[in-house]
């Protein structure tokens, strides 16, 4: 004999409904009529936190050398982490890498490498030689 427990939560009401055949159609056509809603805004996060680095970066003073890193830094950074995309993908044709960018700006006096961190909206000098993640 099945027991069923007589006080069940509605989380747990909508989540059994949810896996019938029914339930998973329902549910898809939400998820594809909300895109519409959802986008711009996961679009405006991203482009406020692109935001947020750039204004980062441009007011750090370098620890190497002493001078202001400047929008120039971040812009020397990513052509430098492009070319590096393109010669790994020109290495190794058909492979998808997952390499993160871990160098988010350089110093243009002195060449100091800098990682963004954007909980700490801070930025930390690069470990030498690390491209990927652990
Ligand atoms: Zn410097």
């Amino acid at each position: 004999m099945e027991t069923t427990n007589p006080i069940r939560p509605w989380r747990a009401e909508i989540a059994s409904w949810v896996v019938t055949p029914i339930g998973q159609i329902v549910f898809v056509a939400l998820f594809l009529l909300s895109l519409p809603l959802i986008l711009p805004f996961v679009s405006f996060g991203a482009w406020k936190r692109s935001k947020r680095q750039t204004k980062r970066i441009a007011q750090t003073i370098c620890v190497s050398c002493g001078q202001q890193l400047g929008i120039e830094a971040e812009r020397i950074a990513d052509e430098k982490w492009l070319k590096a995309m393109q010669e790994n993908r020109k290495n190794n044709p058909g492979i998808r890498s997952r390499i993160y960018q871990l160098v988010h700006a350089i110093c243009q006096n002195c060449g100091a490498e800098y990682r963004y961190l954007e909980d700490d909206d801070a930025l930390v000098i690069a470990e030498a030689h690390t491209t990927t993640y652990p």
